[in-house]
């Protein structure tokens, strides 16, 4: 065991008042756990843990040694006396392993209570630690199923975290001596992205994509068969945010036997489960299966440690990672690192939105150091200039007004997760204000499960929606106007039934349900379809945007071609990336200035196209790496 762990231990049983009884001071992950006998000392006197932990620069829990624990029956009893009843604690489960009780209750914070009372009565009392979870107002299951993976694997976790807790804090030859950055994945392209950064005393693999369009294994994953990647010596993955482009090839990381951890934040955990387990599903589906399965997602799930945003976070020797906000998807981040000891500073924007959007906070672009950065460029072309917002919701809601005054229906096809949640956002306001007629909005597919985790984590939704959810106690997503479609039969009766609007996966008509509702709805032209992302060459949506008026479709075996007479219409502006003048914005209202951008996820030209006006506006050095190119950045 290393000698930092003993300097540390020390530190901290001398710290504490001689009147706390510690029974062991435990690592898990970067995490540090002080087991005592006397848990309400330390807990009602907060300074000293925030002093402590400032001390020693890490997160301190304190847990109860066994011996002081209430009889589970009692515990539950206690509870319910001391949290008040409006909290409506739905489950309260006890982990032996960790001496924690887990409460899910709708209101969590009625269970903290002021300046977290509530939840140290708890301890005083019952002597359990609480680790207090919201109950989503729609259930998801997969966020169910997340947390019972948890709980019945507590031991293995722990263990995980306990050996994790040993290697960050391994002892390391010497200083950090440089920094490079090898493009493993997602470089003058988009799809498959993954960095692998090494330093001389570790290694981070940066988000591990899959290419869904790609045509074969070299095309669709990143190459992690290069000499430098070696899953022995990974010491950490960090995923940015959910989209299977960023997310969909770490299960394949555990199925070769990678036992290391993912840091992302709880809802890129929760809706990259959603979406691994959908590829899955649909690979198998269609009898092209991939090369791992759920056993790995599962493994993966218990080899997550999730991190709030600006959470600063040991994750090697020599590497502190903290993550912000990247205003792109729920729980999407920037990634900063500070690598040494000071001695580099280094940014991964991920994909990012500069531009406040109805469901989110513009991205964070103040930093407490740069020195170099890695940033997208999907709409880097200097032709890439979107509609704003304002602008985005008038046409889109112009378009439904009229579609519904003529009596036809509107189809919305749209990605599960992101769009979906923005455009249920701007109908929910448009219906409450009296601008578009009462109709319901049907969600069908995946959009329902995506949305019931936006419910589940409203603290890193847009300050305008918490304002609604948590002071005047309406949340937009729970809104009678949206119904939930459970299955075929119903399809059928909204197609055939009165006027109103279907939001359906997938997003460019390349299967799922929304294929289906184009087919029923695309002969009739009081009908609307209405793209609101992007349609990439080669798919149906694509098709009628150029606009194909026949469309020959396979079914059961033989073609059938459709009369395309609905009205087709395509709303820019409501992306979840940066246009172009949003990105230069980005690099001028950087703070502090990198002195090297390094340009990914973005087709070749505009790649080349960002990256040359940033050097010519700002006069930053920039490079535009291929995949398989390695560049030292110290
Ligand atoms: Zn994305």
């Amino acid at each position: 065991m290393g000698s930092e762990i003993q300097e540390i231990k020390n530190t901290i049983i001398q710290g504490l008042p001689k009147r706390v009884q510690v029974a062991k001071v435990e690592f898990e992950g970067p995490e540090v756990v002080i087991y005592t006998k006397n848990p309400e000392i330390i807990t009602e006197n907060g300074d000293l843990i925030r002093d402590l932990a400032k001390d020693i620069r890490k997160r301190i829990i304190i847990r109860s040694d066994r011996s002081v624990l209430m009889e589970p029956e009692n515990s539950i009893k206690k509870i319910q006396e001391i949290v008040p009843e409006d909290a409506k604690i739905t489950d309260i489960s006890f982990d032996d392993v960790t001496c924690e009780v887990i409460i899910e209750a709708r209101k969590p914070g009625l269970v903290i209570g002021k300046y977290g009372s509530t939840s140290r009565e708890i301890v005083k009392n019952t002597g359990w630690a609480p680790k207090i979870l919201r109950t989503p107002p729609i259930t998801s299951e997969v966020i169910q199923r997340v947390r019972r993976t948890l709980r019945k694997n507590s031991k293995e976790r722990k263990k995980i975290l306990q050996t994790l807790g040993n290697r960050i804090h391994r002892e390391i030859p010497g200083e950090n001596e440089w920094t490079r950055l090898t493009a493993l994945g997602g470089f003058r392209e988009v799809g498959r992205s993954s960095i692998l950064m090494q330093t001389s005393n570790s290694n981070i693999l940066l988000d591990c994509g899959v290419n869904v369009a790609g045509t074969d294994d070299k095309s669709s994953y990143p190459y992690l068969n290069v000499p430098e990647f070696s899953l022995d010596n990974l010491d950490a993955v960090i995923i940015s945010h959910a989209h299977l482009d960023h997310s969909g090839f770490l299960p394949y990381l555990y199925h070769y036997g990678y036992e290391g951890p993912v840091y992302c934040t709880t809802p890129t955990r929760d809706l990259m489960t959603l979406l691994q387990l959908d590829h899955i599903d649909i690979a198998h589906r269609e009898d092209n299966p991939l090369p791992f399965n759920i056993k790995h997602v599962k493994k993966s799930i218990k080899h997550t440690i999730t991190l709030d945003y600006g959470e600063v976070t040991d994750i090697a020797p020599d590497i502190r990672l903290t993550l912000h906000n990247a205003g792109h998807i729920l729980g999407s981040a920037i990634t900063h690192m500070h690598i040494g000891d000071g001695q580099h500073n280094f940014v991964y924007t991920g994909d990012f939105k500069y531009e406040r959007s109805r469901l989110l906070e513009p991205a964070v672009a103040k930093f407490p150091r740069i020195e170099s950065m890695v940033m997208e460029s999907t709409y880097g072309g200097h032709e890439d200039v979107q509609p704003t917002r304002n602008e985005a919701e008038k046409e889109l809601i112009k378009t439904i007004y009229n579609t519904l005054q003529r009596g036809g229906k509107v189809l919305v096809p749209v990605f599960a997760v992101g769009r979906a949640q923005e455009i249920m956002i701007v109908l929910e306001e448009y219906i409450r204000n009296g601008i578009i007629d009462e109709v319901p909005v049907y969600i069908d597919g995946m959009i329902w499960e995506a949305t019931a985790i936006h419910t589940a984590r409203p603290e890193y939704l847009s300050k305008d929606l918490r304002d609604q959810i948590f002071h005047m106690g309406k949340n937009p997503f729970m809104s009678e106007v949206f119904h939930k479609v459970n299955g075929g039969n119903e399809r059928q009766s909204i197609v055939e039934g009165d006027p109103c609007i279907i939001l359906s996966t997938s997003g460019m008509l390349t299967g799922g349900n929304s294929v289906d509702y184009f087919k029923w709805l695309c002969e009739d032209e009081k009908n609307s379809i209405i793209f609101v992302g992007y349609q990439s060459e080669g798919t149906l949506g694509r098709r009628l945007q150029k606009g194909w008026k026949e469309i020959p479709l396979k079914e059961e075996g033989k073609t059938n071609v459709y009369n395309v007479k609905m009205q087709i219409k395509t709303v820019h502006g409501f992306s979840g990336h940066s246009d172009r003048k949003q990105l230069m914005d980005y690099v001028r209202r950087l703070s502090p200035k990198p002195e090297k951008i390094m340009v990914c996820h973005g087709d070749n030209y505009k790649t080349l196209d960002l990256a040359s006006s940033i050097y010519r506006t700002y006069k930053i050095e920039t490079k535009t790496p291929m995949n398989l190119e390695t560049i030292r950045i110290q």
